[in-house]
């Protein structure tokens, strides 16, 4: 049995007293402790709490050849009365472990992973402003360290944790369009995991978008292009009529712990909710009969966001973003959980 005690060397030099909350750029400031531990032997070991510092890594490590790496995001919050949780880490912990078992990486113990998170953030807790609107953006993330050239499953990695603030995200609504040559993920894929992989595969379709004046991309299904997947690095959702659409999860999607939160949320409000296929013709029909049609992603960076435009083979229709839209109110409903100003119910808030 692996001990789970944590070793903590603190940062006698925060960097938190010189950081400009009301101008920055998220990602750019990592705060002033990390997470690390190591797999050896078949063992998760030395877990540790350092200063934020670089890691030394051999050119050979098979996490840069072959893409052993996977991620996970999360936040905490601090909310109206000065507590401060982590949002349903044992939900990202579980998507965790999916992930690392996917790509042939050694699972981490839910003890291990919930105690590194709390030991993190109750040292980090201070980065979360009470005044202004900033989270603490949590990155957890395990990658090979195992000097190989040759291809294969790695024997070493390292697990991290790190954690930035973060403002409002994707504030504004955006333009998109639907995505009918490029694929995201496929079925028996490895869409439904957070591996690096995906996210380097989608740049280059996406920045094709962004050159045609685009803020995202819909994916649709790598079969028949026809069944709209997800928007961005975002579940996607449509509130047709009074129903809340969102496409079933298969293994081209990520199962979203935003998403999941909302549809809890939406059956809580005594809403319709269908998680099933929905295709682009069924939206294009419904924007064509004049119905009101919601359009928007779903993820942790920015909750919700609105989709104002839409490219559909060629034509733009435009979802309905009015201030009475009901993914405003569901993302008040989200937040207003969060912040502990509505009861929690369904005991997401792990507070520290
Ligand atoms: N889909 C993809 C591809 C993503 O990267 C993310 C962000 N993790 C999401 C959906 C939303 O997931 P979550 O709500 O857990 O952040």
């Amino acid at each position: 049995m692996e001990t789970m005690a944590i070793d903590i060397h603190k940062n006698d030099q925060s960097k938190q007293s010189a950081f400009n909350y009301d101008d920055f750029n998220f990602g750019t400031q990592p705060t002033d402790h990390l997470f690390l531990s190591e797999y050896d032997h078949g063992n998760w070991r030395s877990h540790r709490i350092v200063p934020t510092q670089h890691f030394s890594l051999s050119p050979f490590a098979l996490c840069l050849h072959y893409g052993q790496t996977v991620f996970e995001g999360m936040k905490a919050f601090r909310q109206d009365n000065g507590q401060v949780h982590i949002f349903r880490p044992e939900k990202h912990h579980q998507r965790f472990n999916r992930s690392l078992e996917r790509m042939c990486m050694p699972p981490i113990e839910k003890e291990l992973f919930i105690n590194a998170l709390e030991e993190l953030v109750r040292l980090e807790q201070h980065w979360i402003p009470q005044d202004k609107e900033v989270s603490l953006y949590i990155r957890p993330f395990v990658f090979a360290t195992e000097p190989r050239l040759g291809v294969k499953v790695a024997d070493n990695y390292t697990f991290c944790i790190t954690c930035t603030p973060m403002g409002l995200y994707y504030p504004k609504p955006v333009k998109v369009k639907v995505e009918t040559e490029y694929v995201r993920a496929a079925e028996g894929g490895v869409g439904y995991v957070k591996c690096g992989g995906n996210y380097g595969a989608a740049f280059y379709p996406t920045q094709q978008a962004k050159e045609k004046g685009f803020d995202q991309i819909i994916w649709t299904d790598a079969k028949t292009h026809q069944f709209l997947e997800e928007a961005g690095t975002m579940n996607m959702m449509v509130m047709l009529k009074d129903t809340l659409i969102t496409p079933r999860l298969s293994t081209s999607i990520l199962d979203g712990v935003t998403r999941n939160s909302i549809i809890q949320i939406a059956r809580d409000k005594g809403m319709k909710v269908e998680e099933r296929a929905i295709s682009y013709q069924e939206l294009e029909d419904a924007f064509n009969a004049g119905n009101r049609v919601e359009l928007f992603g779903v993820g942790t960076a920015a909750v919700i966001s609105p989709v104002y435009s839409i490219q559909i083979q060629d034509k733009d229709y435009s979802p309905y973003i009015g201030d009475d839209a009901m993914m405003f109110q569901l993302k008040t409903a989200l937040e207003n959980i969060r912040k502990g100003r509505t009861k929690d119910t369904h005991s997401w808030n792990h507070f520290i």
